[in-house]
């Protein structure tokens, strides 16, 4: 809407994607890219077409969750091709592309821009009722690269309770505003454990100020994650679709069903 007309954004004439949403964090390792994935996941066994573009160049982690590793994307021409996960999840990321899934991506700013294009406008997404985007870490320019190359249609926020959720917050919703782009509100990932005794929910970091700091910048609260490390061992091991609990994230679900497509 507003500010930016669609027409400013590279055209992806191949693909029907009605809906994008990105994924961003303040920094590196608050789970975003896990996010991403649960979100994914979850919007998939809903009976929705989804894909992921891993606009996380640098840090790739997506084909691993869903168990691509080792596999390479295939290109039609010009054109590249998602890799499909089990679970039907689309995927198109740096990590398919490199020789070696361990060698690092040393590219430089422009040509990791030029990449997160590709990522949008050279991919044969198809029909798609979802593209979620995990997001280079930060509000920098690359992130920006990401606001001024595809329409995204909102933007979910993930922090933890280690970091300065206030200045993060206020930055996503910066960011937002100049980009004319609705936050669909924030996700607070590693917020407590769950005793395996008694399943008491302990706030290791303290009590959240995520409330607080939702309320005074009127985004909404999307939910919060305990930390869990079965999870995260089965994510590693590329098996997120199958361990994914039921029901993780109920109110950021609706928040992106509730997106006009
Ligand atoms: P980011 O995308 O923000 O850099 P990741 O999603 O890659 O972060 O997560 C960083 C690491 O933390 C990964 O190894 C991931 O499996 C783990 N992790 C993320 N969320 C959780 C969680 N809720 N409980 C346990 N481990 C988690």
């Amino acid at each position: 809407g507003g500010q930016t007309s669609p027409q400013q954004f590279e055209e992806n004439t191949l693909s029907e994607v009605r809906r994008v949403i990105a994924v961003l964090s303040g920094k590196g390792g608050v789970g975003k890219s896990f996010v991403t994935g649960a979100l994914a996941v979850e919007l998939a066994r809903r009976g929705n077409s989804v894909g992921i573009l891993d606009a996380d160049i640098t840090g790739p982690s997506i084909p691993k969750m869903v168990g691509m590793s080792g596999r390479r994307a295939s290109g039609l021409g010009k054109l590249l091709l998602p890799e499909v996960s089990a679970g039907g999840i689309k995927v198109m990321s740096s990590n398919l592309l490199l020789e070696n899934e361990t060698d690092p991506v040393l590219w430089r700013g422009p040509v990791i821009a030029g990449a997160i294009k590709q990522f949008w406008s050279d991919t044969s997404w198809g029909p798609l009722d979802y593209l979620l985007v995990d997001m280079p870490p930060g509000t920098g320019d690359v992130a920006l690269t990401v606001f001024q190359s595809l329409p995204v249609d909102g933007i979910v926020v993930v922090t933890s309770p280690q970091d300065l959720v206030s200045m993060i917050v206020a930055k996503a919703v910066n960011m937002a505003d100049k980009m004319n782009v609705p936050i669909l509100g924030v996700i607070e990932n590693m917020s407590y454990v769950t005793c395996p005794d008694c399943g008491k929910k302990i706030e290791i970091f303290g009590q959240s100020k995520l409330e607080a700091v939702a309320e005074n910048y009127g985004v909404k609260v999307l939910g919060r994650l305990p930390i869990d490390p079965a999870l995260a061992a089965a994510c590693d091991a590329g098996q997120i679709e199958t361990a994914l609990p039921a029901g993780l994230l109920p109110d950021a679900l609706a928040a992106c069903e509730a997106i006009e497509p």
